[in-house]
């Protein structure tokens, strides 16, 4: 869908791919493939991590280590936080509600205020 009703330069599969530099589904032979500048000169980056760490609906949810412990909390942490260093002019960020509620019912930090940077 994107395809028939954009024209893009590169598209990945997923955050790693794009922030590793590696070929794009659009250049699969291509040594490597990187956005102009590294980032720099582009405008928007568009992205969502998994859920399940975060979402209410996730059994345990709120049990103290359970965002943490969740095997993929660290797609968040690792690859969404890298990509925002990255310099771009903005980001759209989407996750689920539950990012922005403590990390346990023992903890006033949220997913969202340490992803910022905030106390
Ligand atoms: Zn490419």
């Amino acid at each position: 869908m994107l395809l028939e009703n954009h024209s893009c330069e590169h598209l990945w599969g997923d955050m790693q791919e794009q922030l590793l530099g590696n070929a794009c589904q659009l250049h699969p032979g291509a040594d490597g493939c990187v956005m102009g500048g590294g980032g720099k000169d582009l405008d928007l980056w568009v992205m969502g991590t998994p859920c399940p760490p975060f979402s209410e609906q996730t059994n345990g949810r709120f049990r103290p280590g359970a965002v943490e412990s969740h095997p993929l909390y660290h797609v968040t942490f690792s690859y969404a936080a890298e990509a925002f260093k990255m310099g771009y002019k903005a980001y759209v960020f989407e996750q689920v509600p539950g990012f922005d509620k403590p990390y346990s019912s023992i903890d006033k930090e949220t997913p969202f205020s340490r992803l910022l940077g905030d106390e």
